[in-house]
């Protein structure tokens, strides 16, 4: 069963379809292969075992291979080179190849997770080779026989399914991504590109069809750990740039493997259907990736099945399309530093299993644009959130259900152990429960929303199934199923008669031991056990006398003579051993004809389980929502299809409650009205009371130009009505007062100036890139916000392009937007065109400092009061005083320039810095602030202050004068 016996270099052969080329992989870091040693093996000449050594590498030469032998995964040649170093394990040889030290380091066999993971973090694929037979049945072959092995599996970073390798919290997809066949005159922009996604340790399944431009977009949301592109496109950029900026694998798979007709045969082969349409409507490049997809993992998991649910579609016309930067600037699942910490999932994660965690950060990653669908889940919420004992009993029954979906997955692959199936036995209890727990709550007015859907999916928990799993297996069964012991007592009488067996011989064991001792007189005599004598007789040195001499010596027979004991075996213990050990080998049996059974089982119903799976997902995602809205004091959204957006009081999500962590005050709450909503799609708001005041509702625009000073709170302002739309659509309670949204299609942010220096643009290339973006996407139901544009560049090109893009936004795409600048000229724009409004963040001066009130009004800003703000910063005061005087002498020359006729080409800068030339320079103005100021009076002033000299006597006077003298000098 050797795939591919031809060697090939780890380059990517161009076009081969062969399978083995499939499993080329892209890392170049693994690509061990073009110096490794066996590529200049001739397997003749070499012992047998090296020569099914070279073989098994040949077939896989993109995977660094782990050869079993024994209770070790030996490493080979390059393959162990590089091991030792990712790993920081010992390197040593083993014999020869061709004349030269063969380089070998070795795994054990119980770490082994520990360093697949390693390797894996690190782009490795590493493939696992077993021995297939024991190596007892190969010696019956003949002294020189070679154990059968081969590779049982290739672990790549999509396929992973060990929970020590997978992040409980996270998703693990595994993507493939096909280019439609384009008409060569189309613009790249017409390009479509089709993806198929699987989580193998969940069953998770999506496809879908975007466009190339939201592909970077498409994969952050995806986040996948590795990414499968056909051989023919792997060169593309626009394809591999994505993946590396989330630093997920790629792998160049053959072209040929993106076949719509044996996708669809794949498909409904695993689904177990003769016809699809029960599952949608695939489009033929879907079902193209969907085949490599399984092809790909029928190629890793060699035979292996793993459990996949039906696939979902999904579309961009049924979610908030975000695009990649925009999804790092807002900080939905990671924070810019790329921790999850400080992002909008850490704030509002309330769940208590990781399958809810899960859910809940797939639903942040991709929220909805389907106002039905939205209801449902915020339906659900609002009825969990109406009744606290509910929700409390859910979730204390969720905090005992474990991740049944991944244990599925394991048992499902043939990788489970008994544990998976305890883990699959309690979440089945856990959704007993809370399908309980759900039915008493429907009683009289119903569930509401996807209550129901969850009630009607836990209904089905096959009872037969869980009392199989609850009679067979003991409470807390083992990880590993070799050993046994996880039978319970009293579910097969077989089981329980061998056991007994066995414990007897176990007796018969205690009574030889003192049998012995009385008829030998030896009062130490022990009966022991050890692995490799298995059951003997032990006495100490001085007293084996009475053993080897008559009458005893005909009993007991010599074994081993260790430094101060002597061990013997007699013919009646040996035949309690063997009662023993055949007893134990039947109980092991009957163990495994137990495991299998319950497998099988569980395989059967894999599908029902993956419901429930998901049910008890996303329950405990619904009620984390409820119990965040709770605690955080959340209000439900409401939304239409119109294009309003009426924010009252909101706050931002996860400023709040970092405020309230670090007891920094309270979050100051804000309006925000883009547009007013159409005619009748909302109710005549009632919250006119709940209205803060001060708020000038008229000046409501569709884009509002936010100005203020650096730190007033523009960026958090604006945010935070982008993060609102991601809550409120992903269907949560969001951060406000009230709010009322219409849908929005596609959510932009641009947010600071930020550097890409590993893709190598400088920050007003990106800005731009990113503006364009916006600009060529953004429609009527967007929302952008643009925090700052412009900046990367001299004043008055800034100017310039974010008053173009303003314009633009407001003509041609005619989205809502929030724009944050420190260009006050761009304020009047607002005077000219109708629906764009000013509004700025109050500050307050107070004895020269500046105060924050974080409030926002209408209005443009006075002034940015940069040179307040630089003063908090702890600028040099000599630096703060010269700067204001620098800037009066700027104003003063702009009001100048203004009144004075001057020529077309000098600018107001140009003009006012003329008023520069006049100022005089920096040290002729200031010598004394040059010298540190300080706020103390020195000791030598402070005793000079207190001097009366009027009461003084020309003595005491002259004391003083030389006091002072000597503070000074001392001083000095
Ligand atoms: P800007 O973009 O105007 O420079 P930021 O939005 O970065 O200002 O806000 C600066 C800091 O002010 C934030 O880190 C936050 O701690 C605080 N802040 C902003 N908005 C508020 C608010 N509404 N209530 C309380 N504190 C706020
Ligand atoms: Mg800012």
């Amino acid at each position: 069963m050797q795939r591919g016996g031809k060697w090939h270099s780890g380059r990517r052969p161009d076009g081969a379809a062969s399978d083995a080329a499939a499993t080329s992989a892209a890392q170049p870091r693994t690509s061990s292969t073009d110096r490794a040693g066996p590529a200049t093996g001739i397997l003749s000449g070499v012992t047998p075992s090296m020569a099914q050594f070279l073989e098994i590498k040949t077939a896989n030469p993109d995977c660094i291979l782990w050869y079993r032998m024994g209770d070790f995964y030996e490493l080979f040649f390059e393959d162990a080179v590089i091991a030792s170093d990712v790993l920081g394990i010992v390197l040593t040889k083993r014999g020869k190849h061709l004349g030269e030290d063969i380089p070998m380091c070795g795994v054990p066999v119980h770490r082994a997770d520990e360093y697949l993971q390693r390797l894996i973090r690190r782009g490795y694929r590493v493939a696992v080779c077993e021995q297939l037979e024991d190596p007892a049945e190969a010696r019956k072959r003949g002294s020189k026989a070679v154990v059968k092995r081969d590779v049982v599996r290739l672990v790549t970073p999509g396929t992973l399914t060990e929970e020590a390798l997978l992040d409980s919290k996270a998703r693990n997809y595994l993507t493939a991504v096909f280019p439609l066949p384009a008409p060569r005159e189309a613009p790249p922009s017409a390009r479509k590109l089709a993806l198929a996604s699987i989580d193998i340790s969940t069953g998770e399944f999506e496809v879908g069809e975007i466009s190339a431009a939201d592909f970077p977009g498409e994969i952050a949301r995806l986040a996948p750990g590795e990414l499968l592109l056909p051989d023919s496109s792997f060169d593309d950029a626009t394809l591999a740039a994505p993946a590396r900026h989330i630093s997920a694998a790629t792998t160049p798979v053959p072209a040929v493997t993106f076949d719509s007709m044996s996708g669809e045969r794949l498909l409904k082969e695993r689904l177990g259907v003769s016809e699809l349409g029960g599952f949608g409507t695939f489009e033929r490049g879907e079902l193209a990736a969907i085949g490599a997809l399984l092809r790909y993992i029928d190629l890793t998991q060699i035979g292996a099945k793993p459990a996949i649910r039906p696939p979902r579609r999904t579309g961009p016309s049924d979610v908030l399309l975000i695009d990649a930067s925009s999804r790092a600037s807002l900080e939905l699942v990671r924070s810019t530093s790329g921790d999850r910490e400080g992002s909008l999932l850490a704030a509002m994660d309330r769940t208590v299993t990781g399958a809810g965690a899960r859910e809940l950060a797939s639903r942040i990653a991709s929220p909805l644009a389907d106002l039905k669908t939205i209801a449902q889940r915020l339906d659900a919420v609002a009825f969990l959130l109406e009744r606290a004992t509910l929700r409390d009993d859910i979730r204390k029954a969720l905090r005992a259900a474990p991740d049944i979906a991944r244990a599925i997955s394991r048992v499902t692959l043939g990788r489970g152990s008994p544990r998976d199936l305890g883990l699959i036995r309690d979440g089945l209890a856990a959704g007993r429960t809370i399908h309980s727990f759900l039915a008493r709550a429907a009683e009289g007015m119903g569930l509401a929303g996807d209550l129901r859907s969850i009630a009607d999916r836990l209904s089905h928990i096959d009872g037969g199934l869980f009392e199989h799993l609850a009679s067979a297996l003991i409470d807390d069964p083992p990880h590993q199923k070799k050993d046994g012991g996880f039978v319970r007592p009293g579910f097969r009488s077989d089981h329980d008669e061998v056991l007994q067996l066995r414990d007897d011989s176990r007796r018969v064991m205690a009574s030889l031991e003192a049998r012995y001792v009385e008829a030998t007189g030896v009062r130490s005599l022990k009966v022991r056990h050890n692995n490799i004598l298995g059951f003997y007789i032990e006495v100490t040195a001085l007293n084996a006398r009475p053993l080897q001499s008559p009458p005893h010596d005909d009993v007991f027979r010599h074994r081993q003579t260790m430094a101060n004991a002597m061990r013997f075996t007699t013919a009646e213990l040996e035949e309690a051993e063997g009662r023993i050990a055949a007893a134990a080998e039947t109980a092991l049996a009957i163990e495994m004809e137990v495991f299998a059974s319950l497998e099988a089982e569980v395989r059967a119903s894999e599908r029902a389980l993956g419901e429930i799976a998901a049910a008890l997902a996303e329950i405990d995602c619904l009620a984390a929502l409820a119990e965040l809205a709770e605690s955080e004091g959340y209000v439900r959204p409401e939304l239409d299809a119109g294009t309003g957006f009426e924010i009252r009081g909101g706050r931002h999500p996860v400023v709040e409650q970092a405020l309230k962590a670090q007891k920094a005050g309270p979050f100051v709450e804000n309006d925000c009205v883009l547009g007013r909503p159409d005619a009748g799609a909302l109710p005549e708001p009632e919250t006119s009371g709940a209205r803060p005041p001060g708020f000038d509702e008229t000046a409501s625009g569709r884009i509002w130009l936010v100005t203020g000073p650096n730190m007033a709170g523009k960026s958090t302002f604006l945010r935070q009505n982008a993060l609102i739309v991601v809550m409120a659509q992903m269907g949560s309670f969001v951060p406000a007062r009230s709010a009322h949204i219409g849908l929005v299609n596609r959510l932009f942010s641009r947010v600071g100036a930020s550097d890409d220096l590993a893709r190598g643009r400088s920050t007003f290339m990106v800005e731009m890139v990113e503006t364009a973006g916006i600009l060529n996407q953004a429609t009527e139901r967007s929302l952008v916000i643009l925090d700052e544009i412009g900046r990367g560049t001299a004043t008055f090109d800034g100017l310039s392009i974010a008053w173009a893009t303003v314009e633009h936004l407001y003509e041609v795409n005619r989205c809502r937007a929030l724009f944050a600048t420190h260009y006050h000229e761009l304020t009047t724009l607002a005077r000219r065109l109708p629906d764009i409004s000013n509004a700025t963040i109050e500050v307050k001066e107070w004895n020269d400092q500046i105060v924050f009130l974080h409030k926002v009004r209408s209005g443009a800003a006075d002034r940015s009061y940069g040179i307040q703000v630089a003063k908090l910063a702890g600028l040099p005061p000599a630096v703060i005083e010269r700067a204001a005087e620098v800037l009066a002498v700027l104003e003063r020359g702009e009001t100048n320039g203004k009144g004075r006729s001057r020529s077309k080409s000098d600018s107001p800068v140009v003009a006012a810095a003329r008023g520069l030339d006049e100022l005089p320079l920096f040290a002729a103005a200031r010598p004394k602030s040059f010298v540190p100021q300080r706020d103390q009076p020195s000791a030598a002033e402070a005793a000079l202050a207190a001097l009366n000299p009027d009461e003084m006597t020309p003595k005491a006077a002259l004391d003083a004068l030389y006091a002072l003298k000597r503070q000074l000098s001392e001083k000095g």
